[in-house]
C-alpha cells in the first residue's frame, strides 16, 4: 500500500541539502551595510578611503573628463577641452594674438578718422 501525499511530507520537514537546515527558515542574516559609498562614475559599490567618491582613478579621471567643454578656439580652430563654459582660446598664445590684433585695429581706425 503506498502511502499518501500528506503523510509523507508531514512526517518530516524538508531539510535543505546544503545548510541541513529545514527549507523555508533560512534567512539572510546579513543586514545593509551603511556607508559604503558608490561609485559617482559607474555606480559600483566600493571600499576605498582614498578618493570618496569614485570607485577607481580611471573612473575620477572619466567623470572629471565629463565636466569639461569642447571648445573650438577663436584663432586657431583647434579642439580644446576645458572647464570654463565661455573660453575661446585653446591657449594663451591664441589670446594674446587676437586681443593684440585687435588693438591694432583699432589704433588703425583712429589714426585713419
Ligand atoms: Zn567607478
Ligand atoms: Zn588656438
Amino acid at each position: 500500500m503506498t502511502q499518501s501525499y500528506a503523510d509523507r511530507h508531514s512526517a518530516a520537514r524538508v531539510l535543505d541539502p546544503v545548510t541541513m537546515r529545514p527549507t523555508g527558515e533560512t534567512r539572510p542574516t546579513r543586514g545593509r551595510k551603511r556607508g559604503k559609498p558608490k561609485c559617482k562614475k559607474c555606480g559600483k559599490e566600493f571600499s576605498s578611503a582614498m578618493i570618496s567618491k569614485f570607485c577607481s582613478r580611471e573612473c575620477y579621471d572619466a567623470y572629471q573628463d565629463s565636466l569639461l567643454f569642447t571648445k573650438t578656439c577663436t584663432d586657431c580652430d583647434k579642439e580644446f577641452r576645458t572647464a570654463t563654459k565661455h573660453k575661446k582660446f585653446c591657449s594663451r598664445e591664441c589670446k594674446n594674438k587676437v586681443h593684440r590684433e585687435r588693438q591694432q585695429a583699432k589704433r588703425d581706425t583712429r589714426t585713419e578718422g
